[in-house]
């Protein structure tokens, strides 16, 4: 446990605002952060965390149990692990980061085992540690954190990184939304943390995921990769917004007048439920559940039936509407791109954890059901943790750097037009929910789309800085608009289907371009195509 002496210093500040000087700030507090917290704290680092939300409670794992790649260590179960999603990945994972995450999963696991965590055991009393239940485990990683000596910031969110004269990044600031005043923290290293991009699809969990990590970091230079791998949709109650697709495996679908949904109940039939939907309403019924499954499910998922039981509907009996929900880069695979074994982003001082970060490595192109993602976020977080721990001892002494916001949109005042948070969200999520231009995609709808997007941009570029009051929605909807760029120009420059990019003007895979799109600007997006690391396997012929 960490003493007193390596807490993170709060020092004076003008009215109206808190500031700490800390060795490591980690922005989110998810699985990824918390981890990421706890890790640098244990390599003698005094350490900030502000979340969104209540860490604990905030993000896509508190509100859901996931699945979690752990896989025992005999070589065997591991290989078989490695190769059962490579084609469903298109082919872009790489063998060596799959078996460090199996590694450091297997090993993270085991501590929060030995911190006390819950798990389940078999018939024969072996431990099942491939599965965690949200609630519990975030309350235990804010207990883990706190213990470390963590200084944890809540309902804090972080609006814009402070760079050094080098460019390196030395902190970030934000709001108190509950003593509506500002926090600073200087900092030889930032973790982002900040989860994925989910365009307030209002998935579980998800609102308060809007891509504010990549903004950020987008402003200091940082880049992106796998950004095409960004549109999966979950299927949920039209009138909910719990995504548990595994669920569905026991569904009949139907249209309006009962008949049912060719190809929806199969593998892989999102694409016939989401073309069903472009026609009209869809509906589910369970039916295919039997009493010992129904059981399970209530026990294993309770949060599934609690709209169902509000509104009196039986969900084994009675057929109920569904939609797809759109998770973006949540359940996608793309974010930022990392450079070392660290998890350092290509800006120093910086470093991408979770779903913040690409999952490129372990995933490729598609997630597929659950389980790799938790595996990334408790991982990547540790890596992560450490790495910018290591990263502040090297720096020394930094008294005196001068520092300097880097936020720009929201921020600088163009006085052409105002900021309109909400209206700039609507825009963005035209765009980028429809199925016609996001599921299915093809040349022409994305570059319409991309040119809304980018007039959007241009927009928001030339308008006042937002008031106070207004800040935070008007960089979420910032954020939301940069990451819908970086995921289009990539689904443009991807001309192939591969993974979860499927193109209707190509909807092959092609071997050819078995490379990673590097992506990133905010008033130029640019992309560039980035070689496979290496190929140690075959690659099936498609
Ligand atoms: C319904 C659902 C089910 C899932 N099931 C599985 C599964 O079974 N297996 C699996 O592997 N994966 C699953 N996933 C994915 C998994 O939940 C994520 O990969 C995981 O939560 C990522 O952890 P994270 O810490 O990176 O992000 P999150 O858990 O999303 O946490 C991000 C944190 O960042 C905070 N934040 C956001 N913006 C800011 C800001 N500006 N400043 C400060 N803080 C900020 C948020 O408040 C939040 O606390 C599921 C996702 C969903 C939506």
């Amino acid at each position: 446990m960490t003493t007193q002496s390596h807490r993170a210093e709060r020092v004076s500040a003008p009215a109206g605002s808190v500031e700490f000087d800390a060795d490591v700030l980690v922005l989110g507090g998810g699985p990824a952060g918390t981890w990421a917290a706890v890790s640098a704290a244990e390599r003698g680092a005094r350490v900030v965390l502000a979340d969104k939300g209540f860490c604990g409670t905030s993000g896509a794992t508190a509100a859901a149990g996931t699945g979690v790649w752990y896989v025992d260590p005999d070589p065997a179960l591991r290989e078989a692990a490695m190769a059962d999603r490579e084609k469903l990945g298109g082919y872009l994972q790489d063998r060596r980061w799959m078996a460090r995450v199996l590694d450091r999963t297997y090993q993270q696991s085991n501590r929060l085992a030995d911190w006390g965590y819950p798990y389940p055991t078999d018939d024969r009393g072996k431990p099942q540690r491939n599965s965690l239940q949200g609630p519990e485990y975030m309350r235990l990683m804010r207990k883990r954190t706190k213990q470390a000596g963590v200084t944890i910031l809540d309902h804090s969110p972080a609006l814009a990184l402070l760079v050094d004269d080098d460019g390196a990044v030395a902190g970030a600031s934000g709001e108190r939304r509950q003593k509506h005043d500002r926090w600073t923290v200087r900092a030889k290293a930032v973790v982002i943390a900040t989860g994925g991009c989910a365009f307030l699809s209002k998935t579980l969990g998800s609102n308060v995921l809007t891509g504010d990590g990549y903004l950020m970091a987008a402003e200091v230079g940082a880049e992106f990769s796998s950004m095409e791998f960004s549109n999966p949709y979950a299927i949920s109650p039209a009138f909910g917004s719990v995504t548990k697709t595994l669920f569905y495996g026991w569904a009949t679908f139907t249209y309006e007048d009962g008949s049912v949904v060719p190809g929806a109940a199969s593998k892989g039939g999102r694409s016939a439920i989401a073309r069903a939907l472009l026609q009209g309403p869809v509906y589910a019924r369970l039916d295919k559940a039997d009493d010992d499954v129904q059981r399970h499910m209530r026990v294993s998922q309770p949060n599934f039936f609690l709209p169902f039981d509000r509104t009196g509907i039986d969900p084994f009996k009675d057929r109920f509407p569904v939609t797809l929900r759109l998770e973006g880069t949540v359940r996608g695979t793309g974010g930022l791109r990392i450079v070392d074994d660290s998890c350092a982003t290509s800006v120093p001082g910086l470093y991408a954890a979770g779903d913040a970060a690409t999952r490129e490595l372990i995933c490729g192109g598609f997630t597929g059901g659950g389980s790799h993602n938790a595996a990334w976020a408790m991982s990547s977080g540790a890596w992560a943790g450490q790495g910018a721990a290591d990263y502040a001892r090297q720096l020394g002494t930094v008294a005196g750097r001068r520092l300097a916001s880097a936020g720009t949109i929201a921020f600088r005042s163009r006085s052409l037009r105002a900021f309109e948070p909400a209206a700039l969200a609507k825009r963005v999520q035209d765009e980028v929910v429809p199925y016609e231009l996001n599921y299915f995609r093809d040349a022409s709808r994305l570059h319409g789309a991309l040119a809304r997007l980018d007039a959007a941009w241009l927009d928001i570029s030339q308008a006042d800085a937002a008031s106070r009051a207004d800040v935070l929605r008007a960089r979420e909807g910032a954020a939301m608009l940069a990451t819908a760029r970086w995921m289009y120009r990539s689904a443009l420059a991807r001309e192939e289907s591969r993974g979860m990019h499927r193109r209707d003007d190509f909807p092959g895979q092609d071997n050819r371009q078995r490379h990673y799109l590097t992506t990133s600007g905010l008033d130029e997006v640019w992309t560039s195509v980035r070689p496979h690391a290496e190929i140690t396997y075959a690659e099936a012929a498609e």
